[in-house]
């Protein structure tokens, strides 16, 4: 797997902020309403502005977060949970959102918590479906740490799935993904499950 591939973005994407503003403001128009009227007046501008935030991850490269590491000689199980996050459905540009829980048995290297909030969020932060989420992060903290085995469990609500259609407002979607020795990973899957209780 190359970098990209873990990085799960192409390195060219570039903001055009202008070009969504006129994005949005042909999408009010399109939908028949008038965006120059008070108040839509300035929500194409709000709304680029917004899409900033929301899609700051397209820059975002694992390896480079987790370049900043501790070497230490800590081979037991690590586990970070409960880490919030915000995505958008690459479906249907609607918000999914929840928790990761993040476990990993180092080899050598260990991270601060701080480095795997932030890999979720960059990851978290560009079109995204929870599925590729999920392996995007095991793979980044599998390859880029040399961990010897990694656990991740993703629980997500869908606005497209809340919102229209089938409207099931209490679902939630879970995935999760492995990496490396299966009994290593029952002791990932272990720790993860207690702190949920
Ligand atoms: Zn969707």
């Amino acid at each position: 797997m190359n970098k990209d591939q873990v990085n799960g973005s192409s390195k060219d994407a570039c903001f055009d902020y202008s070009k969504i503003s006129m994005a949005v403001r042909d999408i009010l128009q399109s939908i028949g309403d008038d965006p120059d009227r008070e108040g839509l007046r300035n929500t194409p501008d709000r709304v680029a502005e917004l899409y900033q935030d929301l899609f700051s991850g397209m820059r975002c490269d694992p390896a480079e977060i987790l370049s900043v590491f501790f070497e230490e000689n800590h081979t037991d199980p690590v586990a970070f949970t409960d880490i919030s996050f915000n995505s958008i459905c690459e479906h249907h540009l609607l918000p999914f959102y929840g928790h990761a829980h993040v476990g990993y048995i180092p080899k050598g290297k260990i991270v601060g918590a701080s480095k795997v909030a932030r890999l979720v969020d960059g990851l978290s932060k560009r079109p995204q479906i929870q599925e590729r989420l999920t392996t995007q992060i095991a793979d980044a903290i599998y390859r880029c740490l040399g961990a010897t085995s990694v656990y991740v469990f993703v629980s997500a609500e869908h606005m497209c799935m809340t919102l229209r259609g089938v409207k099931k407002t209490e679902s939630r979607i879970i995935t999760s993904a492995q990496r490396g020795e299966a009994n290593e990973v029952q002791q990932l899957i272990k720790i993860i499950d207690l702190s949920k209780s």
